[in-house]
């Protein structure tokens, strides 16, 4: 049975909701209730992270934390200075629930599964005293007496003095924060894969290369210029990718569609992508590394030695046919001409970009209520007391890592922690 009254309620069982409960409840904040649309709150965590939950990254300083928010960035350093990836794992740990770093700076719960995340949160969530309600979705909001009248979608109403709006990228969240007075920025799809008009990659399907460097251009109809607010580095990524049978994907791949997010869906998703396959070697670098090897295995075939030995076997042969070059040529005959355009294929070859292809492990969507109109120590509306926001909802978003649910973890503790601090108690 639904209370007609309650001290919070938090709209949206996920990571950010059940954070802002918890943290408020264990605070000593009585009557937090937290609605659920679907039949199984936190269900994003289930999958997450291929069912490992990726609950956070190993990026201890806040201010190296916000540079893997393409939205969001300097604003979340004062809640990072808060409660940032340092305190999540402590905060877990103190709950029962250890976290370990694999080689790259993700975290996963030390049992590899992501129920286990769940378990925690839903053991402490009823320890606190907090109430989920599932199969209930929070349909219309409005301020009312000092708080607010909640219309659910089966017809009841909630009376509750504290709103707390954790509903993710859902629609249905926009709406209610558009009728408390919030304007959204529109969402539009972040961390997704490119698809590329590269036959001479096709055959290349499965093969990574770490690292590479890509470069987005704009479509030649479009102004080269970033747009405001988006600065060229952004446009600029360095790290592995993964060739596919679409394009490429890959961490760089995906960090770069996050950054370039909004300026993708304003070309259509069309653009020209540089790939960089040396990662960086300058021209006198790669100049060295084929005079050795020119010198040094001048007798071997061109298919069996590569100019340096992280090149891809499979990319380096595709490179040769590429340009004509038989993979039986001996070292000693390749000609200056020829190794200028390996050269220069090597550290620029550029693709066609002709749409979005599929997403990566992790998706999330760019757009929501702006950090502009809440308190940000405390995620307060600026506008209607006593309203409050966390998680995805928000124009918040960051790259794969685990970074999405650290934002979850830190605007969830905040708005507990501001609950907690009005003494609310029933
Ligand atoms: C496949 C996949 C894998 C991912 N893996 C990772 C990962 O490993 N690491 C990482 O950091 N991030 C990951 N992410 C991103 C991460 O899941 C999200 O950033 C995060 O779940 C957002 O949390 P949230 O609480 O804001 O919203 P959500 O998790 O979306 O929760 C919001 C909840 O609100 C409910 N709701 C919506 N509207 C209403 C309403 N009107 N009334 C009541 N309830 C409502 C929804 O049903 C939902 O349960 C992944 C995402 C996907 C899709």
């Amino acid at each position: 049975m639904l209370p007609n009254q309650t001290s919070v309620l938090v709209a949206g069982g996920g990571p950010a909701g059940f954070m802002a409960a918890i943290t408020a409840a264990e605070a000593g904040v009585k009557g937090v209730l937290i609605l659920e649309a679907t039949a199984e709150p936190l269900h994003k965590v289930l999958i997450s992270g291929g069912g490992r939950c990726n609950v956070t990254h190993a990026c201890w300083e806040p201010r190296v934390l916000v540079g893997h928010y393409p939205r969001g960035g300097k604003a979340l350093l004062g809640p990072f200075s808060r409660f940032a990836a340092a305190d999540t794992v402590a905060w877990f740990a103190a709950r029962g629930l250890t976290l370990v770093e694999e080689a790259d700076g993700r975290l996963f719960p030390a049992s590899q599964r992501s129920s286990s995340v769940i378990a925690t949160l839903r053991r402490l969530a009823s320890a606190a005293g907090v109430e989920v309600q599932s199969i209930q979705a929070l349909q219309t909001a409005e301020a009312s007496d000092g708080g607010f009248r909640l219309g659910l979608r089966g017809g009841g109403v909630v009376m509750a003095d504290r709103l707390v709006l954790a509903t993710g990228s859902h629609p249905s969240g926009h709406r209610l924060a558009r009728a408390l007075g919030h304007t959204i920025v529109p969402p539009v799809p972040s961390l997704f894969s490119l698809s590329l008009d590269a036959p001479s990659l096709r055959h290349l399907a499965g093969v990574a290369m770490d690292p590479v460097g890509l470069r987005l251009f704009p479509p030649s109809n479009q102004d080269p210029a970033p747009s405001r607010g988006q600065r060229a580095g952004q446009l600029l990524q360095r790290g592995a990718v993964l060739i596919t049978h679409r394009g490429l994907s890959g961490p760089a791949t995906l960090r770069l569609t996050a950054f370039a997010a909004r300026l993708l869906r304003q070309w259509g998703y069309q653009a020209t992508l540089e790939v960089d396959w040396t990662g960086g070697l300058s021209q006198a670098e790669l100049e060295a590394h084929f005079d050795e090897a020119r010198r040094q295995q001048a007798r071997r075939q061109l298919g069996s030695w590569r100019p340096w030995s992280a090149l891809s076997r499979r990319l380096w042969g595709a490179l040769l046919e590429g340009h004509g070059v038989a993979l039986q040529q001996r070292w000693a005959d390749l000609s200056g001409p020829t190794q200028r355009q390996l050269i220069q294929s090597l550290r620029g070859s550029r693709y066609p970009v002709v749409g979005r292809g599929p997403f990566g492990e992790e998706f999330v969507t760019a757009g929501g209520v702006p950090l502009a109109e809440l308190h940000s120590n405390t995620l307060e509306s600026r506008s209607q007391q006593g309203l409050y926001f966390a998680g995805e909802v928000l124009d918040v978003d960051g790259v794969t890592g685990g970074f999405n649910f650290q934002h979850c973890w830190t605007s969830g503790f905040l708005v507990g922690e501001a609950l907690a601090a009005l003494g609310h108690y029933h």
